[in-house]
């Protein structure tokens, strides 16, 4: 009998990730190409049946694929498979799984990508010993996904988890949603670079300027580069981040009381002066017991958390169900 495999694919706004996996997690083969979304929900469904395509062959394996799982980044209902909204994408109602299963001839799951990023980290990374965790995402937004008492927690209608949009400061800079004075318009990506334009508005931050060789240029990746090579104005930026980071993640220590709290993301590698003022937020504001039993890490799985979740969904959704209770514990 040939043997059971999953496919798991982590659609993003600029890549599709797409990995072939056995069933104990084990990767076989892994692609990425450019999601290219501007050509509409069609180009993008087609992206995906290419990338399954390559993985199967890149292989040379001769298992047999039983189902896959994706990871979107938007809302969406996991059960009917129907995204309701992904801004990166540019995706309003676009049943996700229906689409898939038809055009790849096979069981389809579908799930939000910080959600499976920490269903990732819980299986195959730095949350394997704990049942409570939390993981963060860090980037151009700030997105969290919750592991309560050993099961992903969703909230009533799959919107937990949406840290980027706690409010830490009333008059605070306006946020993509609409509000004020949210973690993710403090503390994001977007947020460091958005305090650098600032900076150079008022006619400073020429180091991170010169870096990034031009206003319009001025990324997050720019204010940590700058912020490496001892830029002052640039390590400020990464420390206001951090503290707003800290906040946030007290508020969830307290109210949650995790084992774990990972976090991911491209901004997380911005490095110590960020961690450091972050970690001293977390010290300050956290009430004992909680602080005495969280532990703050990078994700172990780097840049595959969300890809490993895939595989992990696709594992419990479509495979032997045991291959996936089998972590150590
Ligand atoms: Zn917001």
């Amino acid at each position: 009998m040939a043997e059971s495999l999953v496919v798991g694919v982590d659609l993003g706004g600029t890549k599709i990730y797409t990995a072939l996996a056995r069933e104990t997690g084990e990767l076989l083969a892994e692609v990425k190409i450019p999601t290219e979304a501007a050509g509409g929900v069609e180009h993008v469904l087609r992206r995906i049946v290419r990338s399954v395509r390559e993985v199967e062959k890149q292989s040379g394996s001769c298992g047999k694929i039983v189902g896959l799982a994706v990871g979107v980044p938007g809302t969406l209902h996991p059960f009917q498979g129907i995204v309701y909204q992904a801004p990166n994408l540019g995706w309003l109602d676009v049943p996700l799984k229906g689409l898939l299963e038809e055009a790849l001839q096979m069981p389809v799951a579908v799930d939000n990508d910080a959600n499976l990023a920490a269903l990732g980290e819980y299986v195959f990374g730095a949350g394997q010993r704990v049942d409570d965790l939390v993981y963060v995402t860090v980037s151009t937004g700030i997105g969290s996904g919750l592991i309560l008492g050993g099961k992903l927690y969703t909230g009533a209608s799959f919107g937990a988890g949406e840290i980027g949009h706690m409010t830490l400061d009333r008059e605070g800079p306006l946020c993509n949603c609409g509000n004020r004075g949210c973690l993710e318009a403090l503390a994001s990506g977007t947020a460091m670079a958005r305090l650098a334009v600032e900076l150079v508005d008022q006619g400073r931050g020429e180091g991170i300027l010169r870096l990034a060789g031009g206003k319009d240029k001025i990324t997050a990746e720019s204010v940590s580069r700058a912020a490496k090579a001892g830029d002052e104005e640039a390590l400020m930026i990464l420390a206001a981040a951090g503290r707003w980071l800290g906040i946030g993640l007290a508020n969830v220590i307290n109210l949650l009381n995790p084992a774990l709290l990972v976090l991911g993301g491209g901004a997380m590698q911005a490095g110590k002066p960020l961690w450091e003022a972050m970690e001293d937020e977390i010290e300050k504001r956290t009430l004992r017991a909680a602080r005495r039993q969280v532990q703050v890490a990078p994700a172990a799985l780097g840049q595959r958390s969300g890809l490993m979740g895939a595989v992990a969904l696709a594992i419990r959704s479509h495979g032997s169900f045991a291959a996936c209770q089998a972590k150590a514990k």
